[in-house]
């Protein structure tokens, strides 16, 4: 098959405090997704740790000396990130299988790749861990994918969170398009839909915020006016995905009420745009996702999607009664502050 999932039993020795919802419980879910496609005859492989380079093309270096001091000790970082004894190994193992999905999928050995990892990464900045996140995991594989021969990379990122460390890190940049749609307004604050990006990366961040309780239908509505219309424009060389689910309707954290069925939708669409712009060349990594039987079930949907023959593509789930309103108001407003750039419909 042409997927991969890159995964270690490892990423549970990243502790954090009694009753975060990032917790090592996590991992083990992750573990059962990773154990169930083996059994299907695919492919899991563990993950090399991402090199000091690798790291620093978006990371401070002052930032990295101080994550490597909290090597073998607990520490605070921010007031929802904290680290344990193995911490720094093990954050230096989920950004490591984010460079390891690029270089398998860049390298042609798979079509995609998903790393399931955690901490997660989209909040870390430069020089800060922020929200659960240490290094910055998209991040540097996005970085890394512009040095093995993706001179325009995308990243799609539906964590109910806005990715902002994400977005600052390549808001200046033309070569790397970043596509974020999330509850807003919510945390981290950022991802209002004027922030564009800046100077010669002006147009190339696409917020698209959703009014808390958006259901599945508004996802589809936000996916076929506007992620898929400026993806096919922007035709990446290489398609990232910031796989969060804590957007899903059993989430302790997100208020929207997206199902697995919506998240199979949303991957089945990414499918299609990889394949039709870059022969199918996607890298996923985790990010949120913190109910756990959520998390198994969506995860188990977004597999699903590379196990099937593209003929047999799932449809969006029905929403029942629920119009798509946030999706609709969404839409229009992103329109509104992205029509210049992107043709939108
Ligand atoms: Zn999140």
């Amino acid at each position: 098959m042409a997927l991969i999932l890159i995964s270690s039993e490892r990423f549970a020795e990243h502790q954090t405090p009694p009753g975060h919802p990032e917790c090592p419980e996590r991992a083990a879910v992750m573990d059962v997704i990773a154990r169930e496609w083996q059994r299907q005859g695919g492919e899991v492989v563990a993950p090399p740790p991402a090199t000091h380079e690798q790291l620093a093309r978006v990371h401070d270096a002052g930032y990295l000396e101080r994550i490597a001091g909290t090597a073998g000790r607990a520490s605070v970082l921010d007031p929802d990130t904290y680290t344990s004894s193995e911490s720094y190994e093990i954050a230096k193992l989920a950004a490591g299988a984010a460079v390891d999905a690029v270089e398998r999928v860049m390298g042609g050995r798979q079509q995609q790749a998903l790393a399931l990892v955690r901490p997660p990464g989209h909040h870390a900045e430069r020089a800060q861990a922020m929200g659960f996140c240490i290094y910055n995991n998209i991040a540097v594989a996005a970085a890394h994918a512009r040095t093995v021969g993706a001179a325009r990379v995308a990243i799609v990122d539906y964590d109910v969170h806005h990715g902002n460390g994400t977005q600052h890190m390549f808001e200046s940049s033309p070569d790397v398009l970043y596509i974020s749609t999330h509850q807003f307004p919510y945390y981290p604050g950022t991802g209002a839909v004027a922030e564009i990006g800046r100077g010669p990366g002006e147009g190339f961040t696409i917020n698209v915020p959703l009014a808390v309780g958006a259901v599945d239908a508004d996802y589809q509505l936000v996916f076929s006016d506007v992620i898929a219309p400026a993806l096919r424009q922007f035709k990446p060389h290489l398609l990232l995905v910031s796989a969060g689910f804590d957007a899903h309707e059993r989430d302790p954290l997100g208020g929207m009420r997206l199902t697995a069925g919506g998240f199979a939708a949303m991957t089945m669409e990414l499918r299609r745009v990889a394949e039709e712009c870059c022969e199918g060349r996607m890298a996923m990594v985790t990010e949120g996702g913190y109910d756990f039987l959520a998390l198994a079930e969506s995860l188990r949907a977004v597999v699903s999607v590379f196990a099937l023959d593209r003929a047999a593509a799932p449809d969006w789930p029905a929403s029942g009664s629920v119009p798509p309103s946030r999706g609709r108001m969404a839409v229009a407003a992103a329109k509104g502050a992205l029509g210049s750039y992107w043709k939108l419909p």
